[in-house]
Parts: structure tokens; sequence; C-alpha cells
């Protein structure tokens, strides 16, 4: 019996790149789907959901197109733009194989991986990271703040996550199934989610492409916003540092008070001393309520529930689905 394959690829103004995407990776798919040789990675079949996250360049044509001369391509139209992950949200949602991929329209992500990712799949792994070797677009400045950024978010956090590991991923039909049902926090970072799942976990080394066309949706300040959010969500850390800076508060204090009393300076001298300890306390003060504000907006998000995506246009998605429905644990 065959198995399926879903491929979920978010697209967001990508008019330009997207005919390369289908051009090179529908007959890499066909492949899998001839292969049938019996062995773990025969007998593949797929199909091949985008998720058009509010483009507002002629990507949508594009995708109707695709799926009305090939009926494996299925096409989830976002009523606006709702984020990268909330795209792939929705195709993990949606896809009903036995295998999910997650894939950037771009081409970044290089299609001859797939056979390699459905042989992983066809062992049993649920996981499978793709880990970048090599990412010649992302620039010397990219590359040393998201290093930067693991390292933080590992000392931090007590999950673990794999540096360099992309929105590049595949996992079994049973961790989809968890992601849909316990993984729906509107503040997130699914990457660090999928990580850690659990299950069986490999990874397979790729080597990142540079962009076909069109240029990268990620600006630096929506990276930093993303990567405030992530530290938050998976460390509580942060909300400690008040108490840590209340003991170091303390400790100056009885450190000025000894000092005062040694030298028997009598009336309080330093008019600048004062000033820069004010400062310097009041600045310790408001970024920790500046950090609590945001442990607080986060929760004010989660409790406000909102939708995480809202779908507009259904193209090729069956009404009787069985979405989610195929595994039971
Ligand atoms: N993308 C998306 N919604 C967005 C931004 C990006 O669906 O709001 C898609 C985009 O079309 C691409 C993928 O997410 O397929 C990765 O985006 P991009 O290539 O711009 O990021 P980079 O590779 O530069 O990190
Ligand atoms: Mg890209």
């Amino acid at each position: 019996m065959s198995r399926l394959l879903s491929v979920v690829v978010s697209v967001y103004n990508e008019e330009q790149a997207l005919p390369l995407f289908y051009e090179k990776t529908v007959p890499v798919l066909e492949g899998l789907a001839r292969t049938g040789d019996g062995s773990p990675s025969g007998d593949w079949d797929y199909e091949l959901l985008f998720v058009n996250d509010g483009s507002t360049d002629g990507s949508m044509e594009i995708l109707a197109g695709f799926a009305e001369k090939n009926p494996k391509v299925r096409v989830l139209g976002f009523s606006r733009n709702f984020g990268h992950e909330a795209a792939m949200i929705a195709g993990i949602d949606y896809a009903t194989g036995d295998g999910i991929v997650c894939m950037d329209a771009d081409l970044q992500h290089p299609p001859e991986c797939l056979p390699e990712i459905v042989k992983r799949l066809g062992e049993g792994y649920g996981v499978i990271s793709m880990v970048r070797t090599k990412n010649p677009s992302a620039g010397l400045v990219k590359n040393i703040t998201s290093a930067g950024f693991y390292a933080l978010i590992n000392v931090l956090s007590d999950v673990r996550f794999e540096p360099n590991a992309s929105d590049f991923f595949a996992i079994s039909a049973k961790a989809a199934k968890v992601l849909r049902k316990n993984y729906r926090e509107k503040v997130r970072f699914l990457r660090g989610y999928v990580q850690n799942l659990g299950f069986r976990k490999t990874t397979i080394e790729y080597e990142a492409h540079d962009r076909v066309a069109g240029h990268s949706k990620y600006s630096i300040r929506k990276l930093f916003l993303f990567s405030v959010h992530t530290i938050l969500c998976f460390s509580n850390l942060p909300l400690k540092l008040g108490m840590f800076a209340g003991i170091f508060a303390a400790l100056l204090g009885v450190a000025v008070m000894v000092y005062t009393l040694c030298t028997r300076q009598g009336a309080p001298s330093g008019y600048a001393t004062i000033v820069i300890l004010n400062c310097f306390m009041f600045a310790i003060l408001f970024v920790i309520v500046g950090i609590i504000g945001e442990y607080i907006a986060i929760l004010f998000s989660e409790l406000k529930d909102r939708p995480i995506y809202i779908v507009d246009v259904e193209k090729n998605i069956a009404q009787d689905d069985t979405r989610g429905k195929k595994v039971s644990f």
C-alpha cells in the first residue's frame, strides 16, 4: 500500500519563485511515487499543499493554475498575512499524509532532499530536522546573530535547540497530531516545538541555496521580535531577574552602609554618586517591569484566543477529509 507524503509550502509574494519551485519539485515528487520497489522508501504518493499567506502579488493566481492542472496540488489561501509559522501550522493542520514536510517556496530548501526524507520516514523516524551546513544568502551578520541566539536560548531554556535547524523539517503523522492538538499557542516558535516533541529523531544535513527569485520577507526587526518572543516562550528565567536585581541592590546597600560607617564621613557626600545610583537602580527596575510587561502581553494574547490563521480560499481540499484523524494513540 502506498503512503502519502504531504509537502507543505508557505508562500508570501513569491510569484517569481513559484513556477521555478513547481518545475523543480514536482518531478522529484513524481519520482517518489514511481519508486515502488518494496523498499522502505518505495511507494510514496504525494500531495503538494501550498499555503498562500495573504500574498499581494500574483501568487494566488499561479497557485490556482497549479491546482487546476494537477489534482495533487492543494491550495489554502489566508484572508490576510498571518506569518510564516501560521502558514506552516495551517499546512500541518490540513495535511493528510503519513509524513509531512515543511519547506519554503524559494528553493532555499532543496527538493533533492525529499527522497532521503521519505527514506527516513519509512524507517520510522518521527521528527527529521534538516540542518543547514551553509547559508550563502544569510550574510555574516545574520549568521552571527543566529549563532548567538541559539547559544542564548540553550542557556536560558531547559529544552535543547538544534543550532542551524531551519524551517525545513519533516514529521510523522503521529507527531503532526500532537502539534494539531496541543501546540496551539499564539506566541510560539514552531521549530522549537518540533525539536522537543520527542519521538525518534534524526537530522539530515543540507546545503541551503540562494533564494531563486524575489527577496527575503524577514526583516532584522521581525527577526529580533521573533527571538525575544522565543526566549520569553521557552524560558521563565527573565522573570527571575527581579529577584537577582533585588539581592544585588540589597548587597550594594549594605556595602555602601558599611563603607559610610567605617569611613565616618558623617553627612552623605557626593551628589553625583546619588544621581548615578538612582539612575542605575531605576534602570534595573524599569527593565524588569518591561520584561514582566512582555510576559503579560503574551498571556493577554493567549487569553484572547484569536485564531492563528483564517482560511479564505481552498482549492482541491476535500471536504470530507481525514485531517488529523488517521492516527490514534
Ligand atoms: N513567508 C510566509 N509568510 C510571511 C513571510 C514569509 O509564508 O509572512 C514564506 C515565504 O514565502 C518563504 C518562506 O516563508 O516561502 C521563508 O521566507 P523567506 O525566504 O523570506 O525567509 P528567509 O529564507 O530569508 O529566512
Ligand atoms: Mg528563504
